[in-house]
């Protein structure tokens, strides 16, 4: 037997299968904002967005985005503060960061419009092969497929492709299957019914293959091995990451926090101080400042005298809450970060040393950019701090 099953297809079956399952789309199409027409602005908007989201995430986020930044001109024009703000929350910042220099790139050398081709497409800032081939068929009814972790479970259960899905090189597999399906007449219906089917029918645990418009044609249905399918080696686990977090307030309500570097993670976004520990000295923080230990029941300041041994923010001018507030922790694709919440006062009407950053009243947090692991920490602060105010 071939290892390329779908070049035994005939015209014939290709044709029924494309047939059966257009006609399932136009049935059973989910209605979502950005199918309302196939501009490719909105294509493009709402593609970035439902990388590594939820559909029901991103709705919310879509309308208020394209009601900020409703053109490609808004979006190259846009503050990039403001920008970040409509995103945050979504997580994987570089996306918006790469949208406003796409947006550029166009207003640059495309007109200020979508280019229309496949590989001026590809030649914009964050449009890998997938958005680059959902905009191509979609806005522009070209036959590119539109191949991404969904879409690569149907393919491989269609055809039992046994190449590993976390292997970049799998890829070209999965394409040169899909270009012998993808019908000409009406790609970027199919490329999305694709995408309908993997999150409602052909999903991850438990496909439901009676109900599956491509059961007739699916091979890993037939032979009843549909969850043997697709191939994947495990990712290695996120490296952990451990943080003592300070939450700093002063005399007025205010508190410090640092903006982060201008690259890498979360750049430029706001948070309160992170101290990075070793894992050993994390763990010890987190045991002997425990909340819930009988003789800190109550709200108890450490010594000044004390403050430098008992916490790893080394500031005579601040005292120190003799407890931490709790852990928050944040997965992101590489990293899991563990962070300890501790909570101080300044004394008088100095600034912490060795955070370079600014005081910000409570009120005003949603003027700034919170990125996810600092929305935490706020909420951690507002939970455990409680109404014990001794200060
Ligand atoms: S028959 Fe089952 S395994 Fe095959 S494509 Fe449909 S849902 Fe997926």
């Amino acid at each position: 037997m071939t290892n390329k099953p779908w070049e035994t297809l005939s015209q014939t079956e290709i044709k029924e299968l494309q047939e059966v399952f257009l006609n399932w789309y136009d049935k059973h199409k989910r209605n979502l904002p950005w199918r309302m027409n196939t501009d490719p602005y909105r294509v493009w908007i709402s593609e970035i967005m439902l990388q590594q989201t939820r559909v029901d995430t991103v709705i919310d986020y879509y309308y208020r985005f394209m009601e900020t930044f409703p053109t490609i001109a808004a979006l190259a024009a846009a503050d990039e503060e403001k920008l970040l703000k409509v995103w945050e929350g979504l997580g994987y910042y570089s996306r918006a960061r790469n949208l406003q220099a796409a947006a550029r790139q166009m207003t640059e050398a495309f007109a200020g419009a979508m280019p229309t081709t496949v590989d001026e497409i590809a030649s914009l800032k964050g449009i890998g092969p997938y958005t680059t081939g959902a905009i191509a068929s979609i806005s522009f009814g070209l036959p590119e497929p539109a191949i991404d972790g969904n879409v690569m479970r149907v393919v491989s259960r269609l055809f039992e492709i046994e190449a590993d899905i976390a292997k970049a090189s799998s890829r070209k597999v999965f394409d040169e299957a899909m270009r012998v399906i993808l019908p000409v007449s009406a790609p970027g219906d199919f490329n999305q019914a694709l995408m309908d089917l993997g999150s409602s029918i052909c999903t991850p645990k438990n496909p439901n293959c009676p109900e599956c418009p491509l059961n007739k044609f699916c091979r890993a249905y037939q032979d009843d091995k549909a969850t043997d399918f697709p191939v994947k080696t495990k990712k290695t686990p996120p490296k952990p990451v451990y943080y003592a977090a300070a939450a700093i307030e002063n005399t007025k309500g205010e508190f410090w926090l640092v903006q982060r570097p201008e690259n890498g993670l979360l750049a430029k976004m706001w948070t309160f101080p992170l101290l990075e520990l070793e894992e050993k000295q994390y763990q010890n923080l987190k045991k002997d400042f425990a909340k819930d230990e009988p003789q800190q029941t109550e709200l108890l300041v450490a010594e000044e005298s004390d403050a430098e041994y008992l916490l790893p923010f080394e500031n005579s001018d601040i005292i120190w809450q003799k407890r931490h507030l709790g852990e928050v922790t944040h997965v992101f694709s590489h990293l899991k970060w563990h962070l300890l919440l501790f909570y101080g006062r300044m004394k008088g009407d100095g600034s912490p040393q060795g955070f370079p950053g600014q005081w910000v009243a409570k009120t005003d947090f949603a003027t700034l950019v919170f990125p996810k692991p600092q929305q935490k920490l706020v909420e951690q602060l507002d939970k455990n701090r409680g109404d014990n105010k001794v200060f």
